[in-house]
């Protein structure tokens, strides 16, 4: 199979260099928006997985990366940072590409938050250090901050390189070696970090990405004996295999699963904010994203002005190609995701939901995984829209009566990733805010993220933190504990 364009980087990166799988086999990457193939991609089994974390043992123990100072970690962290920002445009277009997402998120919300975060761990690799600790009897106790190993990440296809940073910049600023995982739908940008990261100076095998399938290429590395943590990002049935099979080595975990996330609207809010922050709080990218506000809880009284309200955005929002600057809604990243979607939107229809606009998949020029913003109301906390991830652009929209109800049903989930909150009462924000069983609450706002800001799940949104200094610092360091006898 030839790859069309020549500046898509299409094989196994290990050591600094491209490879071919050792079994010589491939697969295809396809742009959802026109489902054309754009790449055939070295498909790595256990063998390649073998050779990337031996490679990343290697590097991580070698004396070159074990003297290397925090500060020198920092430069090469800054210098990849500048890389990513001068060559934006490109893995942009590449996400956009192998996404469907349209190119103002990419290039705009995701290419700038993945600088960002390389910076903001870039400042924090001359900072991870240990305390001293005041112990009985004549001793001086101190702890060291020590990189656990090599880290094996695995990430998923809806925000492929920016969630890849958010493991991969804290993991080498804290001193690991890395063996990253992308999604098989998406692993062109993970590639070319590999390479930048080159280019910006890491030592081959530090960072080594091995494109391929979950329960191949992601197996091989959960199972890996010389890896030391696995940081994961997918959905809760792959989670549960993760841990399961990470068990065998007593390979620690850390999950971000997915998400049912409440955005509850109540009579006092700002309206207009709230029906525009409860539609982008699903409709930003294709409602793809694990903290989608897809349940809309709104008090009695405004609950028809919500509706139509959000309806009206759900109207607006233009499907048309991701590269377009007038699109709006993307691709669904592949037709497996379109059907799955069309699936709940059946549910929705036949367990008695409303549906008020929307519903259909579209084309673009006759082509596309593209399904319509939709908005269900009327939909009762039973019903599956209510319950179950669609992972796309379909609302359901649920009344309430008072705090209490909203509190209830806002909590009634198996998930806890997010959720929003809409009111001018001061005192009801921080009390709902108390009483949501959520990894983050935003309270007049929806789907914010910083690298400073700590973003993870409790339930079936699994456990642990991405971002933050101290998330970091427990995912990717271990302590060492020193006694030294003063007599
Ligand atoms: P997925 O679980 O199918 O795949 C995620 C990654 O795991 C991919 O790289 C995949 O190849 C790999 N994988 C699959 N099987 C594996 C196995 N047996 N061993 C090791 N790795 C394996 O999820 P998806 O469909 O790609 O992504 C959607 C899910 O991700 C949704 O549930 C969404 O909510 C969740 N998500 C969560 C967050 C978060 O931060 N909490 C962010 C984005 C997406």
């Amino acid at each position: 199979m030839t790859n069309p364009d020549p500046r898509i980087r299409h094989q196994i990166w290990i050591d600094n260099a491209w490879e071919d799988a050792a079994d010589g086999r491939t697969f295809a990457t396809v742009n959802p928006a026109t489902e054309e193939e754009i790449a055939s991609v070295a498909r790595a089994g256990e063998a390649d997985v073998d050779r990337a974390v031996r490679s990343a043992r290697t590097a991580f123990e070698s004396t070159g990366w074990q003297r290397l100072s925090g500060r020198k970690r920092a430069d090469l962290l800054w210098r990849l940072a500048g890389l990513l920002e001068e060559n934006a445009d490109e893995l942009a277009r590449l996400e956009t590409m192998d996404n469907g997402k349209p190119w103002f998120e990419s290039r705009k919300v995701d290419l700038s938050m993945v600088v960002g975060t390389f910076r903001y761990f870039a400042g924090l690799a001359d900072k991870v250090h240990g305390e001293t600790i005041p112990v009985s009897g004549p001793f001086l106790n101190y702890t060291r901050a020590e990189p656990v190993g090599v880290v094996g990440c695995i990430v998923p296809w809806n925000f492929p390189l920016n969630l890849a940073s958010w493991k991969v910049a804290p993991a080498l600023a804290c001193g690991n070696a890395v063996v990253l995982k992308p999604a098989e739908q998406t692993p062109l940008t993970a590639l070319l970090l590999g390479e930048l990261a080159a280019e910006a100076g890491f030592p081959p095998g530090i960072l080594n990405v091995v494109p391929g399938y979950g329960d191949e290429a992601g197996s091989a590395l959960v199972r890996h004996p010389q890896v030391d943590k696995i940081s994961f990002t997918g959905s809760p049935a792959t989670g549960r295999i993760v841990q399961a099979e990470a068990a065998r080595a007593l390979t620690p975990v850390t999950l971000e699963l997915g998400g049912k996330s409440p955005n509850v609207i109540f009579a006092d809010a700002e309206l207009k904010s709230a029906i525009r922050g409860a539609a982008t709080g699903i409709f930003y990218g294709k409602g793809e994203v694990c903290a989608a506000g897809s349940r809309v809880l709104v008090e009695r009284s405004v609950y028809d002005q919500v509706v139509e309200g959000l309806a009206g955005r759900a109207q607006k929002m233009t499907v048309g190609d991701p590269m377009g600057d007038g699109t709006r809604l993307g691709a669904l990243v592949s037709r497996t995701q379109q059907e799955r979607v069309l699936g709940y939107i059946e549910a929705g229809r036949k367990e008695g939901a409303r549906l008020v606009c929307g519903g259909e998949r579209q084309t673009v020029d006759g082509k596309g995984f593209f399904v319509e913003a939709t908005v269900f109301a009327d939909v009762e906390p039973d019903m599956t829209i209510a319950r179950e991830e669609i992972f796309g652009p379909v609302v359901a929209v649920i009344p309430f009566e008072d705090e209490a109800d909203a509190l209830a049903k806002a909590n009634d989930t198996a998930y806890g990733l997010a959720a929003g909150v809409w009111t001018r009462d001061v005192g009801r924000a921080h009390r709902f805010a108390a009483g949501l069983r959520a990894g983050t609450v935003w309270v007049n706002t929806y789907n914010q993220y910083d690298p400073a800001a700590p973003f993870g799940g409790v339930g079936e949104s699994g456990y642990g933190r991405d971002l933050g200094m101290t998330a970091a610092l427990r995912n990717y360091t271990r302590t060492k504990d020193v006694w030294v006898a003063l007599d």
